[in-house]
C-alpha cells in the first residue's frame, strides 16, 4: 500500500470584503431560512445560490416530514428550484448557506467576535453541506470543482470552500457517462 494524500484547503475572511453578490445572497439565505419546515429538529438551514447561466439567485430551506427520510435538506431545496425554473442541467456557480438552531438569530453583517487568521481555524468549525447535500451539489456543478460554497463562522467571519475540497472524492453525471 502506497499513501495517497492531498491538501484541502478553504479561505477564511471578513463579509465586508465579500463582492456584492455574494453579501446579497447571505441575506437571501437569511431570509428563507426563517421558513424552514424544522418541528423535528428545530434547525434551521438557508441556502441561497447562484445559477452561471443566468445570475438568478435560487433560495431553498430544509423541510421535515414526520417519516424523517423525506425530509428535504435546504440545500437539495435551492438546487432543485433552480432546476425547475432552468431545466435539466442547471449550472451552479456558488451558493451560500446559513444554519443554526430555530432560536438562534444570524445577524447581517456580523459581529466580528473575534478575528482570527486562517491559520487558527480548523477545518471542523466550518460550517458545510452534509454527505447527501454534497452529492447533490455536485450534480450540478458540471464538472466545476471550482463552485464556491460560502458560510459563516462563529466568529462572524466567512469562511469558503470550493466543492472541490469539500467534496474531493467525487462521483458524479460523467462517471456514469453523462455530459449534460
Ligand atoms: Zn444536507
Amino acid at each position: 500500500m502506497k499513501a495517497v494524500t492531498r491538501i484541502i484547503e478553504g479561505w477564511v475572511g471578513r463579509f465586508e470584503d465579500l463582492d456584492g453578490v455574494v453579501k446579497e445572497m447571505f441575506y437571501v439565505a437569511r431570509e428563507v431560512r426563517k421558513n424552514a419546515q424544522a418541528p423535528y429538529s428545530h434547525y434551521f438551514v438557508g441556502v441561497a445560490g447562484q445559477s452561471a447561466k443566468t445570475g438568478n439567485i435560487y433560495r431553498g430551506c430544509n423541510v421535515e416530514r414526520g417519516s424523517w427520510t423525506q425530509t428535504t435538506h435546504g440545500e437539495q431545496n435551492m438546487l432543485d428550484s433552480m432546476i425547475a425554473f432552468e431545466g435539466k442541467g442547471a449550472k451552479l456557480a456558488r451558493l451560500t448557506l446559513l444554519a443554526g438552531p430555530e432560536n438562534m438569530d444570524i445577524v447581517l453583517p456580523p459581529i466580528i467576535i473575534r478575528k482570527r487568521g486562517i491559520w487558527e481555524v480548523s477545518f471542523s468549525e466550518i460550517p458545510s453541506p452534509c454527505g447527501h447535500c454534497l452529492q447533490c451539489i455536485w450534480e450540478n456543478c458540471l464538472e466545476d470543482g471550482d463552485v464556491e460554497m460560502y458560510s459563516l463562522l462563529s466568529t462572524g467571519e466567512v469562511a469558503m470552500v470550493t466543492i472541490d475540497n469539500a467534496f474531493p472524492l467525487k462521483f458524479g453525471p460523467a462517471d456514469l457517462g453523462v455530459k449534460y
